[in-house]
């Protein structure tokens, strides 16, 4: 059994966003928008600066009370899409109840949309078009090119369908050459399915859902989900037990998290790239 190690290829891939940063003659910029003082966002916020900072780019943290109304949010936005300057924003979720998510994602410019969130960005993921996608989903898909995991002809299961990780995984392993089963919390039988996965993905967020007997012998397992349990962070495979069984397995934390920023960190040079060509 070999372990995915997300820590290992991020670094790589920071490496080598750093190296292509230092040649440009402008810095890209990125700029990350929080409502209210969530303390795992301020967690992620922290590794986004860390990343960005260390490739080069600039980077702005624009903090919000949580009480902003989401015309006043939508402003901000607006500016930010305007501003030359700007080349990728992030809003960083979630947003308090009184604001829509959808409707401040679709605010953001496509081509400075580094969450690969908006509309036109998954429509054009669906179409086969090249575009800003979303950074876990893209993450999964270079920790398997890392490893030389080939997916083409592969069963593929993946275990969650939201817009963030399960359902642009499906498509980007279908486009890939896999046979793609997404399953949910309606689906029956949940072993039936993940017992045919060469590739397992698992994108739930329920600690202990997949254990051995769920899997089948020699299957590429990737654990998306972030738990906290007690004071560890955990993932949604039992990781002691369904290890024995996988060619390759990724660990929780140092796994796909990894990977989700340093596709962020890709995703804001892309972005840079597509509006310097424009
Ligand atoms: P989400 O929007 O809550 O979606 C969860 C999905 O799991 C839904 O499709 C849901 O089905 C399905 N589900 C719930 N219970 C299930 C069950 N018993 N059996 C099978 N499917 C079940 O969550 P998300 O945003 O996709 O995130 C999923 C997990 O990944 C969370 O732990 C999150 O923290 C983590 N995450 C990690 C990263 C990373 O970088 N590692 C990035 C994003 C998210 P329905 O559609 O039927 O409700």
């Amino acid at each position: 059994m070999i372990i995915l190690d997300g820590k290992k290829i991020k670094d790589k891939v920071l490496d080598e966003l750093r190296y292509e940063v230092a040649k440009l003659p402008l810095k890209p910029n990125l700029v990350v928008i929080q409502v209210g003082d969530n303390e795992a966002s301020n967690i992620y916020i922290n590794q986004k600066q860390k990343m960005a900072l260390y490739i080069g780019y600039g980077f702005k943290h624009l903090k919000f009370n949580a009480d902003i109304n989401e015309t006043d949010l939508l402003l901000e936005i607006n500016k930010l899409n305007n501003d030359m300057e700007v080349h990728g924003i992030l809003v960083q979720m979630p947003l308090p109840s009184h604001i829509d998510p959808s409707i401040i994602q679709n605010a953001i410019d496509y081509k400075k949309d580094v969450d690969g969130l908006t509309d036109i960005n998954a429509g054009k993921l669906l179409h086969g078009k090249d575009a800003l996608f979303p950074c876990t989903p893209l993450g999964v898909m270079r920790l398997l090119d890392e490893y030389n995991i080939s997916v083409s002809g592969k069963n593929a299961v993946i275990v969650g369908r939201s817009d963030l990780v399960g359902k642009p995984m499906a498509v980007m392993l279908s486009k890939a050459g896999a046979t793609v089963s997404i399953c949910h919390s309606k689906t029956k039988n949940l072993e039936k399915y993940t017992l045919l996965a060469d590739i397992l993905v698992v994108a739930v967020g329920k600690i202990g859902l997949i254990t051995s007997d769920m899997v089948h012998d020699g299957a590429v397992v990737i654990d998306v989900g972030i738990n906290k349990c007690d004071d560890k962070i955990c993932g949604d495979v039992c990781f002691d037990e369904v290890k024995n069984k996988a060619s390759y397995i990724s660990p929780v934390p140092f796994g796909v998290g990894q990977m989700t920023v340093a596709m962020l960190g890709v995703n804001v040079l892309k972005a840079f790239n597509m509006q310097r060509n424009m």
